[in-house]
Formats: C-alpha cells, structure tokens, sequence
C-alpha cells in the first residue's frame, strides 16, 4: 500500500521546526509551521494550499516573508491558521512592506487567514490586489477542534499551553483508497490522473452508476470511455484504514496539556513532537513551557502512536542528539 499523505521535517532537529506534507500524485502540500525555510524548495512551496502556525514565536514564524515572496502573483488563494491574535500578526508582517506596485500584476494572491479559539475560529481576508488591507472579517462556530474537512482528510486542532495559546495539530485521511496494480495490468488500464479521478469520486461517497472517465483506445486513437463507479470499485479497489500524522510543538507537561495532546494525536502513525530538552532537565521545560525527550516518549506511549519523531532540538543540545533520541524512545517502548 503506498501511502497517500508523504510528511517530511523542513529542517534537521537543530534548526526550525516545521512539517511539509506532500500528497502522492498531487501538486499540493500542507505546511505546518513557517520557521526557517530556505531549505524547502519554490517549487514545494508552490504547491501548498494551506499553512498551519503553532503560534508566532519568532523560530516558528520568521518564513512568512519567504513564503509570501514565493507565492505572490501566483493567483492562489492561501488560507493559513494559527491560534489566538494571528489575524494581527499577518497584519502587522503585511504592514511591514510597501505595496504601491500591485496594481502592477494581473494575479496577485489572497492569504484567508483564520485565528483558532476554544470554541470559534475568526477569519479575515487580506488580497495583494488591495493592498492587503483586512477584510471580510467573520466569526464562525467551532466543535471538536475540527478546523479543516475535506472529502480525503480532516485537520484537527487542539490548543496547548505554551504561556501562549500553542496549536498543535493532528491531519486524519478517512480512509485509503488503494489501486490494486495487477487488476490495472490484467483489465488493459493504464495507470495515470485518472485514478485520481477515481479516488475522489470515492471519497466524495458518489453512487456505483456515477461515471468515471477511463482511458481507452477509441478507433485506434487514444480516448476515454466511461465506466460505472461501482465496476471500477468492485475490480480495481481496497479500502484501507487512513492514515494519521500529528504535529506537537512548543508545549509544557502537566495533566490538563496531556489530556489534550493524547486526545489529539492518538494512535497516530507518525508523531512529530518537540523535545527540546533532555530527560533529566524537567525544571527547565516547566519554566520555559517545553518538553523534556523523555516527556514526549511518554506522551506517544500513552497516546498509542506507531512511530514517535522527536525534533526542535535546543540548541545547546547540538552534541547530545543521540542521547535526546535515546532518552524518548525508552520512554517510548517503556
Ligand atoms: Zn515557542
Ligand atoms: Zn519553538
């Protein structure tokens, strides 16, 4: 089974911290965090459709200008979420830079930006064609932490303490869609976008007569033919359980976080956590709001994760890399 949602740290785990999420066979990808990013190609960067900030300190914030340089004139629409005041935060980065030559470009951009509270998220519209000036502000209930659905995955959210309001965020693809390769060869398919097609039409719950366009030689020449859904589903598919990666920076150890954190990132395939601090420093992250590497182990244990992906690093730590992954993986496996 390949995979369908492909994460990758932006930086090794001395540097910022931050997650891309590729899609497979898609120009798309998700960004968790905006820290440093001159390691991520333009090209990668291109392809994001939603960012995700913690929050804006300054390691998990500093790549908005580099974000927004790549972006712009592009004709995309980017919608970005981030906790408590990040409606603010955007503005005052916009407000920075001077925007008289805009008028200048046919496509420009438009950054949706949505704030996450307990229980309602606020969003705010800011489009280079005016100037990025703040509009459409709007206010919207919020339950269960869901801050994105869409018909392949769901992101949810839960707000952890960080002396500041810290998202941290957990990406749920619903199910998976697998393509069985041999059934491809012996029915004469070949493989291509249209199995894209395919899995959308899946995940969108279409019924079994709704059509989907095959290729096919038609008098020779290359076609499409339409084929019932429900054929194709029945010959070519297995639904698999989805997978789930969970993204936890910047957060402090005590029961009420903890609660909140194994909720969010249980049974996790991957776990991307922060462990800035080794084992025996647990006075140190309580004063700075940070978890030790044995912290985040336990954390993973009891939220159940397949695997646990320490990173963000202090960088006093620069020569105790391997006892920072030793000491969370113990605590990990117990
Ligand atoms: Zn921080
Ligand atoms: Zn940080």
């Amino acid at each position: 089974m390949k995979p369908h949602f492909h994460p990758a740290l932006i930086n090794d785990p001395l540097g910022d911290p931050g997650l891309v999420v590729h899609f497979l066979h898609e120009s798309r990808a998700l960004l968790f965090d905006l820290g440093d990013l001159s390691a991520v190609p333009n090209a990668v960067l291109l392809k994001v459709s939603h960012v995700f900030v913690s929050h804006t300190h300054i390691d998990h914030f500093i790549g908005f200008d580099r974000f927004l340089r790549t972006v712009f004139g592009r004709g995309k629409t980017i919608r970005m979420y981030g906790p408590e005041n990040f409606i603010d935060n955007v503005e005052g980065k916009l407000r920075g830079f001077t925007w008289n030559l805009v008028a200048n470009y046919n496509e420009s951009v438009t950054l949706d930006v949505v704030e996450v509270h307990e229980d309602h998220l606020l969003t705010a519209r800011f489009r280079a064609i005016d100037k990025f000036k703040k509009t459409g502000e709007a206010r919207e209930p919020l339950s269960g932490g869901v801050i994105l659905d869409e018909p392949g995955f769901s992101i949810h959210t839960a707000i952890l303490e960080h002396r500041v309001p810290c998202l941290g965020f957990a990406l749920k693809e619903k199910f998976h869609v697998n393509i069985r390769k041999d059934r491809l060869e012996s029915l004469n398919l070949a493989p291509g976008a249209w199995l894209n097609e395919l899995k959308r039409a899946i995940h969108e719950q279409r019924t079994d007569d709704w059509p989907v366009r095959v290729p096919a030689s038609v008098n020779g020449k290359k076609g499409f033919e339409e084929r019932r859904l429900g054929d194709l589903k029945r010959d070519l598919v297995i639904i698999s359980p989805g997978q789930k990666i969970a993204y936890v920076v910047d957060t402090v150890y005590n029961e009420r976080n903890n609660r909140r954190i194994v909720e969010l990132v249980r049974d996790a395939d991957v776990f991307y956590c922060e462990s800035p601090f080794i084992a025996e420093e647990t006075e140190r992250g309580r004063e700075r709001c940070h978890l030790t590497s044995r912290q985040a182990g336990l954390l993973a244990r009891e939220a159940g994760v397949k695997q646990l992906r320490t990173f963000h690093f202090s960088a006093k730590h620069s020569v105790r890399t391997g006892q920072l992954y030793r000491e969370a993986e113990e605590a990990f496996r117990g």
